[in-house]
């Protein structure tokens, strides 16, 4: 049994985190832990769900880890980079599903990925992990006369734009014609669009979960890769298997692509 704890255990992801956690037969719920303002602190971790666990949701990570086998973080990045000083410090892994890191926050992940093994990835779906393969070739194979456009939709809630996701489908689309994304990357367009960009538009409202499409479009024709997310559940599994993939890993920064074996 992998001993994992949750942290943003009442946020929208952690209490699916719980919900994976709880069904999994070969994982045991060992922490929940959140902010101290949240107000289910003292609560059941399985009270959003219905459910009783005997794990009570503190705002004790060093505590909750000292318990722990791993740590799986979906919260915000400076959160998330305070929890890379505890796992560190304990010597427990990590999956960070956290997005919005800047160059820095990114830079502290790769540091602490030095001593203990992390999976970060801005989407745990299997079906997004694909998507970003079948870009990546279908980038390199129209290579001219195509232009790329990535489009995504999150509910209302969302602080960063574009997502994460979006952003490495921009970055598949760049490997496959060989450029660096920032080079050609047309966020917040205003006026046309450049010859090779590769253009990001955001939507935002009510309650969707995870819209993200890709589109290349020539002359006469457009090619448009969509992967829709209907269930936060899913991100959840996700989550949980990468923990699983990372039982006798040794330290390092790791993706979805190496968990799913992509
Ligand atoms: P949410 O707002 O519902 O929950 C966030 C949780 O984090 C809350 O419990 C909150 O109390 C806690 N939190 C906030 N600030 C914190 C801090 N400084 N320290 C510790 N805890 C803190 O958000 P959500 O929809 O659950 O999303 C959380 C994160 O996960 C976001 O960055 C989102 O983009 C990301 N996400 C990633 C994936 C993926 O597959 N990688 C999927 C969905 C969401």
């Amino acid at each position: 049994m992998m001993r994992i704890a949750i942290v943003g255990a009442s946020g929208r992801m952690g209490r699916m985190l719980i919900e994976a956690v709880l069904d999994a037969g070969d994982a045991e719920l060992s922490g929940a832990v959140d902010v101290a303002a949240s107000p289910a602190l003292g609560r059941d971790a399985g009270d959003a769900l219905g459910r009783r666990t005997g794990v009570a949701i503190t705002d004790d990570v060093a505590g909750a880890l000292r318990n722990s086998r791993f740590l799986i973080d979906f919260t915000r990045p400076e959160g998330t980079l305070a929890h890379l000083r505890a796992c560190t410090a304990a010597g427990v892994g990590m999956v960070i599903g956290t997005t919005g890191f800047d160059a820095d926050g990114k830079r502290a992940i790769e540091q602490a990925a030095e001593t203990i093994p992390i999976v970060f990835a801005p989407n745990m779906s299997v079906g997004v992990n694909v998507t970003f393969k079948l870009l990546e070739v279908a980038a390199k194979i129209l290579n001219t006369g195509y232009d790329i456009e990535i489009i995504e939709a999150h509910h209302r809630h969302k602080v960063d734009a574009p997502s994460g996701t979006a952003i490495l489908l921009g970055r598949a689309a760049a490997a496959g014609r060989n450029v660096a994304l920032d080079a050609v990357r047309a966020i917040d367009r205003d006026g046309r669009r450049q010859e090779g960009a590769i253009g990001f538009a955001s939507l935002r409202g009510g309650d969707v979960v995870g819209d993200h499409s890709v589109i290349l479009a020539g002359a006469g024709e457009r090619i448009e890769l969509t992967h829709r997310a209907s269930d936060r559940g899913l991100f959840a599994r996700g989550a949980l298997r990468a923990a699983l993939w990372t039982r006798g890993r040794k330290p390092g920064l790791y993706d979805m692509t190496d968990v799913l074996g992509l």
